[in-house]
């Protein structure tokens, strides 16, 4: 399975960037993780929209969701251009009704995932985890039978990520704020408890994402790396991970 960065910015998309979005392929299979403000235009730059297979939402937030009404768009102008009927399937929890109403459209397919059972998208096996954030937000453990990927979306700090996380390959973790900021009532989590989850749950690899716009990024990883072990990366876009 390949992984590719395409926005990683909380809150925002900071200049020329794109908040919350992520590709993953296997087997010509095409499904976005999130995607959030800037993303559709960012994603282009990887894949055409009219070979995306899916989309799976965390949840409803802007950064998070930004781009699927223009996404929509697209594959309405996709049918006007090309014909094409294929409806684009997207996944989205159904805890806010407005929200996972919106998936809906003329070649957009809202599907309910159940948080409390395993999802099968194409090559993919997703188990979910409710998330600590202010609005209903799942994590989302990934396998393709092989590899494994788990992405904490946005949440602050709970144990409930040690077990959920345990021997991943890769762990991409909200990592909104520095070492000794608080961002458990806005949802988010620090460099310091990114990297304790992935110390205890043996990730082979941790990916600092949902990025601040302030501060030195760089400090991040620094302060992570005084408690995790292993490798650590910044989310930058266009990031790939075999
Ligand atoms: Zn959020
Ligand atoms: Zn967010």
């Amino acid at each position: 399975m390949k992984l590719t960065i395409v926005g990683f910015w909380g809150g925002y998309p900071n200049k020329d960037g794109a908040t919350s979005s992520y590709l993953l392929e296997k087997d010509n299979f095409k499904l976005v993780l999130d995607l959030g403000s800037g993303a559709l235009s960012k994603l282009q730059k990887f894949v055409s929209v009219p070979e995306l297979d899916a989309v799976v939402l965390s949840h409803y937030h802007h950064d998070h969701v930004a781009d699927i009404g223009v996404l929509q768009y697209a594959k309405l102008i996709d049918y006007y251009v090309n014909n094409n009927e294929k409806k684009l399937k997207i996944y989205g929890h159904t805890e806010d009704k407005e929200g996972y109403q919106s998936l809906s459209h003329q070649y957009t397919e809202g599907i309910a995932y159940h948080p409390d059972k395993v999802l099968n998208i194409g090559p993919f096996q997703i188990s979910f985890l409710r998330t600590v954030h202010p609005v209903p937000c799942f994590g989302m453990r990934i396998t393709d039978g092989k590899k494994t990927i788990v992405y904490t979306a946005d949440s602050s700090y709970t144990e409930a990520w040690i077990p959920f996380a345990r021997n991943a390959d890769v762990l991409i973790t909200d990592c909104n704020y520095f070492k000794g900021q608080d961002g458990t009532a806005a949802g988010h989590m620090n460099s310091e408890e990114a990297a304790r989850i992935a110390q205890a749950a043996n990730a082979g690899r941790l990916v600092l994402s949902h990025l601040p716009q302030f501060g030195v990024l760089e400090q991040l990883r620094k302060e992570a790396k005084q408690i995790y072990t292993g490798p650590i990366s910044l989310a930058e876009e266009g990031y790939v991970w075999k």
